[in-house]
């Protein structure tokens, strides 16, 4: 038990002392300024090419989102995550070795080259992160936690990160044992990390770009606007283009739906008129439930 206290506490200064890190040292492989930048750079697509022409550049919750997007990014992790699941997969993998079993690795990618373990890290993540999405929407107790982010009314990049910090422990709790079953030969999956934040971003900037026929396979800004749609179709009543990254399980697994374009298309879900505004009360709103 005191090796897991130590293990929790040690985590939590580690983590501090990285996060002074990053910011006081930019590198090309540095988590703080990649976001920074790339939130600089969808913002910026937004103020020249926006889709919505009347939607201020300083949008409705633009300033509670750009809140969400560091607290999501970062401080969660600081606040315990980071040492919550250290402790906890040090358990799990004791657990394990308990009933006899080293490790889960049951498909050995080690020997692939790098390029090739990132892209299948990529479409695995995304696909096992579809299913959860799914389930945020299906299971009404997950729901209560996911209407956080189905609050927006307004699309802006940093809506991405409007979420509740439940999610980060759903989807990486429910991520980690298929995850693990993959042995991968490499550590560093900040590519694929940051490419998620891009493309998310830009899922929920006020843009209207689709990328013509990439569209089937790459989630895109049209596509995600009719996730977030107020009424949904009557035979799709949980939800319609669950993707994060890409489109293409949608399409497979029948959940597409964009069936036209419009900008103005309301947001929200039904008796959203009574959902508080707050970063506090959003946080605590899923739990009284
Ligand atoms: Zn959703
Ligand atoms: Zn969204």
């Amino acid at each position: 038990m005191q090796d897991y206290i130590d293990l929790f506490i040690n985590s939590f200064s580690d983590y501090w002392n990285y996060l002074v890190k990053e910011i006081t040292t930019p590198s090309w492989t540095n988590y703080f300024y990649w976001l920074v930048g790339l939130s600089l750079l969808v913002f910026t697509l937004e103020i020249i090419k926006p889709w919505r022409k009347d939607q201020k550049v300083l949008r409705r919750d633009f300033w509670l989102d750009l809140f969400y997007l560091f607290f999501n990014f970062f401080l969660f992790s600081l606040v315990g995550y980071n040492s919550i699941s250290n402790v906890a997969v040090a358990a799990f993998n004791d657990g394990l070795k308990s009933i006899g079993i080293e490790n889960l690795v049951a498909i050995e990618l080690g020997s692939l080259p790098v390029w090739s373990q990132l892209l299948i890290m990529f479409i695995i993540a995304d696909f096992i992160q579809w299913n959860i999405h799914r389930l945020l929407h299906r299971v009404p107790r997950l729901w209560e936690f996911h209407k956080v982010h189905h609050s927006i009314k307004e699309m802006g990049f940093a809506a991405q990160f409007r979420f509740h910090f439940m999610e980060t422990i759903i989807y990486k709790s429910l991520q980690y044992i298929p995850l693990a079953m993959l042995g991968f030969g490499i550590e560093q999956f900040f590519i694929v990390h940051m490419l998620s934040v891009f493309i998310g971003h830009l899922n929920h900037a006020n843009l209207s770009w689709d990328y013509g026929p990439l569209k089937y396979i790459i989630n895109n800004p049209k596509m995600h606007l009719w996730h977030h749609a107020r009424d949904l179709p009557a035979d799709h009543k949980y939800g319609v283009n669950y993707g994060l990254s890409l489109s293409i399980w949608d399409y497979l697994f029948g959940t597409a739906h964009v069936p036209y374009h419009d900008a103005h298309l309301e947001l929200g879900f039904h008796g959203d008129e009574h959902y508080p505004d707050s970063f506090g009360e959003q946080l605590v709103e899923p739990f009284k439930k």
